[in-house]
């Protein structure tokens, strides 16, 4: 098993530094493990979860010290961006270029709406909202720094019945990712830990199934991620997000691409 979508205590709600992950993944048997912390940014915006500018080396450093030292897995360098017009040069130039990061994920946690920027966690409540988030999200696909697009269902967070606005989002991000040919994740983190009651019922928050089962119709490929922020959560949700997309017939993407750089 694969995971391209693991944190480390830098990002301050995540515990474990990158050789804890590495040793976790390697006593599951996982094959690959790909870092994919939350970026920092040049102006050292929303920091309260993220790492700062400053600790961007010694994150890098971490990373490649674990693929010298570790045989036993691919370790790959990436990291989970939020896209704004404004980050753009820093992602390519800095993370991709001078950094030389083997892939950037979206990771959209804020967007903009009527002038401020709002959380995608706690703030897509209406249906107002929800097309902020999905033309955020969307802009942000299209910008090609990215490998694939991790939980682009978070709108299930707060947004909580399944109506023609919520198909429609659905079916707005999922015919961009098919024009795109960019994957999009079913998040493992989601998966084991997000339940959210609604007037329909209670549900998984995040993988919402009725995305995915839209996602069938559109051929769109997906990854399997946990998304771990603690080293003993390195593969959660792995196999039970594997089970979804094999139900519903979603293709694997193939992701052996970022392996591209050989790691001596
Ligand atoms: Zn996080
Ligand atoms: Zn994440």
């Amino acid at each position: 098993m694969k995971n391209y979508h693991t944190h480390t205590f830098r990002c301050k709600h995540a515990v474990g530094e990158v050789d804890d992950y590495v040793q976790a993944a390697a006593a599951r048997g996982l094959s690959v493990l790909g870092f994919a912390d939350h970026t920092a940014l040049p102006d050292n915006r929303w920091l309260f979860m993220r790492m700062s500018r400053a600790e961007l080396p010694g994150y890098v450093r971490a990373m490649e010290e674990a693929q010298r030292s570790c045989s036993e897995l691919v370790i790959l360098k990436g990291m989970e961006c939020e896209w704004a017009p404004e980050y753009h040069g820093f992602f390519q130039d800095v993370l991709l270029g001078q950094y030389a990061l083997d892939y950037l994920v979206l990771g959209s946690h804020f967007f903009p709406h009527g002038g401020e920027w709002l959380s995608s966690h706690l703030d897509v409540y209406d249906a107002e909202r929800l097309s902020a988030y999905t033309k955020h999200l969307i802009k942000s696909m299209q910008s090609g720094l990215f490998a694939f697009v991790a939980h682009p269902d978070l709108y299930g967070l707060t947004y909580m019945e399944w109506d023609e606005n919520a198909a429609a989002a659905a079916r707005d991000i999922l015919s961009a990712a098919k024009e795109l040919n960019l994957p999009l994740e079913i998040n493992g983190n989601g998966l084991m830990s997000r339940v959210v009651e609604t007037a329909q019922g209670s549900r998984t928050a995040y993988p919402w199934l009725p995305f995915w089962e839209l996602a069938a119709e559109y051929g769109v490929s997906v990854v399997v991620n946990s998304d771990a922020h603690r080293p003993s959560l390195v593969d959660q949700g792995l196999r039970e997000g594997l089970r979804i997309a094999e139900t519903l017939g979603l293709p694997l993407a193939d992701l052996d691409h970022l392996e591209g750089v050989e790691h001596v």
